[in-house]
């Protein structure tokens, strides 16, 4: 019989910290907006004999809110320590890191995936999730603090490097290897992604390289319990590159034991646009790195006091949100999951629903629908349509006021050019009738215009009806309220029956 294998995978994620200055010295970490390179330094951040660094106390707080949100215990007593490693990109010789006592550990998260999926051995489409969605807890190892690299631009014949980004706040944080399926590993991602973004501390803009994944990868026969040799794919710049370099690193490996091989451990990078991991070197260990205690900085001591002021800081959470979202509202998951992805649309719901005599269940499906179409259309900001106008347009519709697709024109026009709701439906007059006589007439005149249509309906075309009903909208620029408009229509047919 063939084995079959299950993947085991730990995500490390690295995540600049969003604050003014650099990680043990005062200058700019803003290096996005830098002018041009190298002029964001001081001898700390490049590594000049004697220069003394000092820890930045705003990415203390940074790095603790990260870790009481993602369940960690914070180390009162926590250490910096040095990563010895020769790189052009790292003046010093060495990294600034936490190793032996990082400032947060012992946390989790939940992720929800399909049931452990079964890999057959070798073959594209071996992956094969099993039934639900189903909920599982993560643990997250540690979060620890350390300073970002400079950048290095390579040329044809030579490298520059621009010392702005170097010693810019960097928070690791390393999940113990729990995942068995890539969407596991996607979805732990995308959680963490977001719990950054509503804490404020990254910006999450992947392709500015500010926060990166690197993915531990081993496989084992389904139902054993060890843990074998892994690869690490470094730099994953994106969740698509993360899913697709993991499941080829899953099924590589398979294929390397079922030709009765086996994995040797290393660093992977990924090669995007052929589709396949390259060696880059054989993974070294951590005795490589000649760890040892930073000592220039002295131990980190926090207290309860400390620690209590950034508890109470932590926000509602996307998973807190989900879930009161789904209670309150009414909402499905997935349609809770949608508006909480992003801190700003879960704000602008409830601000709609605030402003709004509609129920959040029809606020959420303009937002869901008209609304992202329109953002993801056009240009702007979500919120240069206040949450206000949306809910006075979606008022509009669900009084009668006016259609459903005048809504949709007014919401198209206030992404355009802004405005008011009701000013709009004047200028544009779309505002729906709902005066019988006006209908009836209306009515009246199609029928008799149609004599022949009306014949094919009492033979028993019932179709026609529709046909009937969209050419009184037609004649009437569709403003007549379409339900009595079809309610007069099948009135004024039956009489006409001998
Ligand atoms: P380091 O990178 O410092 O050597 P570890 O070996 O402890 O650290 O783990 C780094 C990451 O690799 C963690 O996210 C961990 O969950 C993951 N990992 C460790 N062993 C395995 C394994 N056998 N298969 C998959 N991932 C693993
Ligand atoms: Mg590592
Ligand atoms: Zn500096």
């Amino acid at each position: 019989m063939k084995l079959t294998y299950e993947p085991v995978i730990g995500l490390e994620i690295h995540g600049e910290l969003l604050t003014k200055s650099k990680m043990f010295c005062s200058c700019s970490a803003d290096y996005g907006s830098a002018p041009e390179p190298n002029i964001n330094i001081c001898p700390t951040c490049t590594g000049l004999p004697g220069a003394m660094p000092t820890a930045n106390k705003k990415a203390l707080e940074l790095a603790a809110l990260v870790g009481l949100a993602l369940n960690c215990s914070i180390n009162k007593h926590n250490t910096f320590a040095r990563k010895n490693y020769f790189y052009p990109d790292l003046p010093k010789g060495y990294q600034i890191s936490q190793y032996e006592l990082p400032i947060a550990e012992k946390g989790w998260m939940d992720v929800t995936s399909p049931l452990t999926p079964l890999l057959k051995g070798g073959g594209n489409d071996s992956l094969l999730p099993q039934g639900e969605g189903l909920g599982m807890r993560v643990r997250v190892r540690r979060v620890h603090i350390e300073e970002d690299t400079a950048k290095l631009s390579h040329e044809k014949n030579y490298a520059l490097v621009d010392f702005n980004r170097a010693g810019v706040p960097l928070l690791e944080i390393v999940s113990e290897p729990d995942l068995r399926t890539v969407e596991a590993a996607l979805d732990y991602a995308t959680k963490i992604r977001a719990i950054l973004r509503y804490l404020g501390v990254n910006s999450g803009d992947m392709e500015k390289g500010v926060l990166r994944f690197e993915a531990n990868i081993s496989v084992r026969p389904v139902g054993s319990a060890e843990l074998r040799k892994r690869t690490e794919i470094k730099n994953l710049n994106s969740f698509r590159a993360l899913a697709r370099a993991s499941q080829y690193e899953i099924e590589r490996q398979i294929k390397v034991y079922e030709s009765g091989g086996e994995v040797l451990q290393e660093t992977l990078g990924w090669d995007d646009a052929r589709g396949i991991t390259t060696s880059q070197r054989s993974k070294e260990d951590a005795h490589d790195y000649r760890y040892f205690p930073e000592p220039d900085l002295p131990p980190l001591k926090l207290n309860d006091a400390w620690i209590d002021a950034i508890r109470i800081q932590l926000p509602e959470l996307p998973e807190a949100k989900t879930k009161r979202f789904i209670a309150d509202f009414e909402l499905t998951p997935s349609e809770a999951h949608l508006l909480t992805s992003e801190l700003s649309l879960a704000t602008y719901f409830e601000e709609a629903i605030k402003h709004a005599k509609s129920s959040p269940k029809i606020i959420n499906t303009w937002i869901a629908g008209e609304f992202m179409r329109n953002l993801n259309e056009s240009n702007v900001e979500a919120d240069s349509v206040s949450a206000r106008s949306l809910a006075q347009l979606i008022d509009m519709v669900t009084d009668k006021t006016i259609s459903g697709n005048a809504g949709k024109t007014v919401l198209t026009e206030l992404f355009k050019n802004g405005g008011d709701p009701a000013e709009i439906v004047k200028a544009k007059g779309l505002a729906q009738i709902s005066d019988e006589s006006f209908i009836q007439e209306a009515v009246t005149k199609i029928l008799n215009d149609n004599p022949s249509e009306i014949e094919k309906y009492h033979a028993g075309k019932d179709t026609l009806l529709q046909w009937f009903v969209g050419q009184v909208a037609r004649a009437t620029k569709g403003k007549a309220d379409p339900v009595m408009t079809k309610e007069l229509m099948l009135k004024g047919l039956e009489e006409r029956r001998k």
